[in-house]
Order: structure tokens, then C-alpha cells, then sequence
């Protein structure tokens, strides 16, 4: 019993320590460049923090709000470049031993946001805990469930987004529908169900369908999110318009198919995102490695058609090789003013936090990233943060 005691206690104080550490300061920025996300560029800017979020971002020196005294620290950040805090929209994490420094090879890498796809939902609910509670540091999670569509009855699929709903679960985006030749009438039956049940309970139902086929089946089931970027054949204009219409929003995952260098070994072979041989261990793959171009091509036409196109790499490799894999995949066929957007606004509309993440907009969360370069001149320069601020709080810094 005593010894129960003392391990409490030990556990709240250090716990007290940490969330101590992790309250937001008020800070100030200063002689940024500023990459709003809206289009808007400031050359020379000033970013006001106050309790966790953007008080001011203006031209110039800093804005400080009416009747408040300039509070907190300052920091000269000239010659930097600051943009959103980085969102993916769906990517698998390890909640495993190594959680604690994944966690930080996020924030490293510039994300402060990560729907986290995979795994069951109790431990993805169990991570946004650690990390909101300050047991570790790491991105703010959004937890998503999984449901198994191949198997079960509408009514069982009904009770399990009841439960998932009921454990405080917003997403739920692991489940797939078969690609080719297309989506069994039984997948379609439950994804219905599914998709009925969600909308009485206020989650949101996300699908990895990765046909054309799949895809449109998705979307006349009545599905809001899509994981992917098909990869199985091309996408039609008027496919994509349909999906712009019903008001789908698309994630890119488009580095799948593309060969990854240097990450597994460093020995100049193709590799697929998962460390084995490209093309042959490319999932489902054709052959020859031909979703690469599926993808890239199919993201501009649904990008072209108006479909709101977000970032997503459903991937859980090393996160700034994984960045790097998906924005130069990305850089095929989006300028880099599109990427910003698709990284920003677009990625905060798929989680549904457009009011509060994706702008450096005055009122949203003070989640941002200070890089060397400026992004606007390449891709390569979102790779390089010298600071990343979620909530306010400096949560890396690699100056
Ligand atoms: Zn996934």
C-alpha cells in the first residue's frame, strides 16, 4: 500500500514537472519571413503568442495587442522562414517502446499534428493522453479507429462505430476496400452501414480505396475522407468533378510506388516505403512500379476538378525521410504555392481543424515551423527546421 502511495505521487509529481514545462509562453517573433498559408507572403514580419495561440501576425514590427504590454520572450528571427506546423492527415505510428522518440522525430522533423491511422483505437487514444498530460512530448494526435468491412454483419458494423464513438474517437480510417477488380457487395453493405451510423454519432468515416473503381464506389457509399490517391488506372476529369461535388476530401499519399534511396540502406537500390525490393514488393503492385504515375497524375486531375487535397503519407517510416519522399513525389506535379496550401489549409479541412490549424492566421494555434531556407524556392527548404512551436511551445530546436 505505502508503496503504492509513493509511486503516485512520484508519478504526479513528475508529471507536474512536465506540464509545467510544456505551458505555452507568451513569445514574440520577430524579422520572419512569413508564409501565411492563405497566399499571403510577409517578407518581414512579426508573430505575436499569447496563451498558445497567434494573437497578431503583421508586417513589420510586432503588433502587440491593445492595452497589453509586450510580454514574453523575443526572438529575432531574421533570415528565417515561418510556416504552419506540418499535418498529416494519416500516418501510422508505433506505439511501442520507441513511441517517445518517434514522438520527437516528428516534432524534429515539423509536425505538430498527426492523425494517427493503424493500430487499434485504445492505443492511439492512450498516446494523445501521454501527450496532452505531458508524460511525453510529441505532435497533437488525433486517434482513429479501424472496422473490419470484409467481415461481420451492417449491425455489428453499426455497435463498433457506436463504441468507437463512444471512446472519443472523431475518425475512423483504417479500413479498405478491395481495389481490384472493385469493392465486394458485403464491403459495400457495411462501409453503408458504416457510413449511416457515423454521421448519427458525429464521427467521420475515412477509406483507403485505392482503384478508380474503389474510390467512386467510396464516394457514392456516401464516405467524406479517401486515404489515397488511386493507384490502380487513371482517374477521369469527371470522376474527380464527381468528387469535388459530394464534398469528399482527399488525402495525396502519393510517394507510394515512388522508390525510396538511402533510407533503409545506403547502397543506391530502389526500395518500397517498407525497405524491401521496388517494384516487386510494391503492395498489390502491377508491376514495374506504374503507381507511381497513376498517383501523380491522378492528384493533379483531382486537384485540377476542385477536390480539397491534403497531405497523408499512411506510412510509418522515418518521418523527415518519409516528408522528404512524399513532397518531392508531390513536387511532379504541384508548384510549390499549391504544396503550400495542400500542406496547410487543405490538410487542416481534411481533420476538420481549418478554424483552428493550417494559416498563420491570428486566433488559430500558434503551430509553427522556422526553417533556413525559404520553401517557396523549393521543397527541399521544409526540410530543414531550426524551430518548431506547437501551441505556443517550442517543442524543437535545431538552431
Ligand atoms: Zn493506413
Amino acid at each position: 500500500m505505502k508503496r503504492h502511495f509513493s509511486l503516485t505521487l512520484l508519478v504526479l509529481l513528475w508529471n507536474l514537472g512536465s506540464v509545467r514545462s510544456l505551458v505555452a509562453q507568451d513569445l514574440v517573433v520577430t524579422g520572419a519571413r512569413i508564409i501565411v498559408g492563405n497566399g499571403t507572403v510577409i517578407n518581414q514580419g512579426s508573430i505575436v503568442i499569447r496563451g498558445g495561440r497567434l494573437a497578431s501576425v503583421s508586417a513589420g514590427p510586432p503588433n502587440v495587442p491593445a492595452g497589453q504590454p509586450p510580454a514574453g520572450q523575443t526572438m529575432d528571427a531574421r533570415g528565417l522562414t515561418a510556416v504552419p506546423g506540418f499535418i498529416d492527415g494519416h500516418r501510422h505510428v508505433d506505439t511501442g517502446s520507441n513511441e517517445k522518440v518517434q514522438m520527437q522525430q516528428l516534432l524534429d522533423a515539423g509536425y505538430t499534428t498527426i492523425l494517427s491511422g493503424g493500430g487499434p483505437a485504445e492505443g492511439n487514444l492512450t498516446l494523445k493522453d501521454h501527450i496532452e498530460k505531458g508524460v511525453i512530448k510529441g505532435p497533437r494526435i488525433i486517434p482513429s479507429g479501424r472496422l473490419d468491412l470484409g467481415n461481420g454483419t451492417p449491425d455489428a458494423i453499426r455497435a463498433e462505430v457506436r463504441r468507437l464513438a463512444a471512446l472519443g474517437i472523431k475518425f475512423i480510417g483504417e479500413q479498405a476496400l478491395t481495389p481490384k477488380p472493385g469493392p465486394t457487395p458485403k464491403e459495400l453493405e457495411n462501409l453503408r452501414a458504416a457510413v449511416d451510423e457515423s454521421k448519427k454519432v458525429g464521427v467521420w468515416i475515412q477509406i483507403h480505396a485505392v482503384s478508380p473503381q474503389a474510390m467512386m464506389a467510396a464516394v457514392d457509399a456516401g464516405v467524406p475522407k479517401l486515404v489515397h490517391t488511386p493507384h490502380f488506372g487513371w482517374l477521369s476529369f469527371d470522376e474527380a468533378k464527381r468528387v469535388a461535388a459530394a464534398g469528399v476530401k482527399q488525402l495525396s499519399t502519393i510517394g507510394f510506388g515512388v522508390p525510396v534511396f538511402g533510407v533503409f540502406a545506403d547502397d543506391n537500390k530502389p526500395r518500397f516505403r517498407d525497405g524491401r525490393p521496388w517494384p516487386e514488393s510494391i503492395l498489390d503492385g502491377d508491376g514495374r512500379g506504374q503507381e507511381a504515375g497513376y498517383k501523380a497524375v491522378n492528384a493533379r486531375t483531382s486537384w485540377d476538378a476542385g477536390v480539397v487535397y491534403g497531405y497523408g503519407t499512411d506510412t510509418g517510416y522515418a518521418p523527415k525521410a518519409g516528408l522528404e519522399h512524399e513532397l518531392k513525389s508531390l513536387n511532379l506535379m504541384f508548384s510549390m504555392q499549391d504544396i503550400i496550401k495542400l500542406l496547410g489549409p487543405n490538410t487542416a479541412s481534411y481533420i476538420e481543424m481549418g478554424d483552428q490549424l493550417g494559416t498563420l492566421e491570428a486566433g488559430k494555434l500558434a503551430d509553427i515551423v522556422l526553417l533556413a531556407g525559404n520553401p517557396l524556392d523549393g521543397y527541399w527548404n521544409l526540410l530543414n527546421p531550426k524551430l518548431v512551436i506547437k501551441g505556443g511551445v517550442i517543442v524543437s530546436d535545431q538552431r
